[in-house]
């Protein structure tokens, strides 16, 4: 099953923040207590794989953070690589040999523990040797694997380096599934690489990580979400991506959103993520109610307790404390599409008397962060019984960009990709690899 695409602004804004470049740079091997076989020291750190002969951009996927202890399948032997950049990037290597199976790595007191070997630094990367895979948390990846400990010390994020071609196959077998028909999946892979490489292009530089594994960013399942039909639809879009002018006269790529089952219109980007990119200003789209099963295109009413989505909105947006407990909930812009309305703004009302406004979308992933049970917002919100209930709900996710059954339905009809992105992203344009 395919999964809802949550693109949020404000999500994104809260993970961008980037860690300080304040890491400390000290490395030292500390204990060498044996138990991992044989290791040997190596050259500084590689650079990134080639393939073809050309080099491949690489895509750092987030796939774990703020965390104290993890663990790692690497196959027979790995590398472990230790940067140290007071030395002016040159880093150092250590190998490892005759491992059988899962490598247990931890952080605690300022010393990392990869097996029975600590080592103290800001960022550590690993190579499998014969394989381009390892495993983490039950799924496969390709590429590397890093570990940059956190501002704080006391946890680090776990970072996936990888080809994008490679990554695009983790993405588009985990967003769609793989007997769709292959313009859709071509359609797919163009609009997740652009995506991809927007989010890089905008956020990357002042963090360790370019995108999230998750609905957040786009879904991201590694090998695992691999098959021969998605690689043929990455392979054949290789290096495409869509671009559109740009508020400054050039042309550009734009942050190509998409959502599972837009329920017949999608929806001006600006009205739910407050940019502006005249690609996203929305499509009546008459094809997903054909491609979504009933139960998702049509979702059932869903109930939140009162004070719950009270709690949660007041943690989420801390400009809301000053409105006490929140009282009202009303829909003061939507966009009209005739027999149904998308809510774009609401207006909280609270106990103390004052109000405030929020993107409906931020209402909708504050109330339910899996975006699974109040899964879009074409709904209407009322107060029943001490709950806030939304009812009359329709299509899954925030319905910007490509509609991902919609170009199922197109598809099936005997449309290209070119057409399905032409369609749901108008005035844009696929330019060849970059
Ligand atoms: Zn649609």
């Amino acid at each position: 099953m395919f999964s809802p695409i949550i693109n949020n602004q404000s999500q994104r804004t809260n993970i961008t923040s980037p860690r300080s470049s304040g890491y400390r740079i000290r490395l030292a091997l500390l204990l060498l207590l044996g138990g991992l076989g044989a290791c040997k020291e190596g050259p500084h750190i590689g650079s990134a794989p080639r393939m073809g002969g050309q080099l491949e951009q690489l895509v750092r996927v987030l796939l774990e953070n703020d965390v104290t202890a993890c663990t790692v399948k690497v196959g027979a032997s790995f590398e472990v690589g230790i940067e140290t950049a007071s030395a002016g990037g040159e880093g150092r290597k250590k190998h490892f040999e005759d491992i059988d199976g899962a490598i247990e790595i931890a952080l605690s007191g300022g010393i990392i523990t990869i097996g029975n070997e600590a080592f103290e630094g800001d960022e550590i990367s690993i190579k499998p040797d014969r394989v381009d895979v390892f495993g983490l948390g039950g799924s496969d990846y390709r590429g590397t694997l890093r570990l940059v400990v956190n501002e704080n010390g006391n946890s680090f994020d776990v970072i996936n380096h990888v080809a994008i071609e490679s990554y695009l196959s983790g993405v588009v077998g985990a967003e769609m599934p793989n007997y769709w028909e292959p313009e859709a999946l071509k359609a797919q892979a163009i609009a997740a690489r652009t995506y991809c490489l927007y989010i890089k292009q905008r956020f990357g530089s002042k963090r360790k990580w370019d995108v999230g594994r998750t609905q957040a960013h786009q879904v991201y399942r590694g090998v695992d979400a691999e098959s021969a039909q998605v690689r043929i639809a990455v392979n054949q879009t290789k290096g495409k991506v869509l671009v559109c002018k740009q508020a400054n006269g050039d042309e550009g790529i734009f942050p190509c959103y998409y959502s599972s089952a837009c329920g017949g219109h999608t929806e001006n980007s600006n009205h739910v993520f407050g940019d502006s990119f005249a690609p996203l200003v929305g499509a009546p789209c008459p094809y997903c109610v054909e491609v979504a099963r009933p139960k998702y295109y049509f979702w059932p009413s869903a109930g939140f307790d009162n004070k719950e989505v009270s709690e949660k909105l007041l943690k989420n947006y801390p400009k809301l404390k000053r409105l006490g407990q929140i009282t009202d909930i009303t829909a003061i812009e939507q966009t009209d599409y005739g027999t149904y309305r998308r809510l774009t703004r609401i207006k909280l009302s609270g106990s103390t008397g004052k109000s405030d406004t929020l993107r409906a979308e931020d209402l909708r992933l504050t109330v339910d962060p899996s975006g699974r049970i109040l899964r879009s917002t074409i709904c209407e919100i009322s107060k029943s019984g001490g709950k806030w209930v939304f009812c009359f709900g329709r299509g899954f996710g925030h319905g910007v960009g490509m509609c991902q059954c919609g170009a199922q339905g197109m598809a099936r009809q005997g449309s290209s990709a070119e057409q399905i992105l032409e369609y749901y992203y108008p005035g844009s344009r696929i330019t060849g690899a970059r």
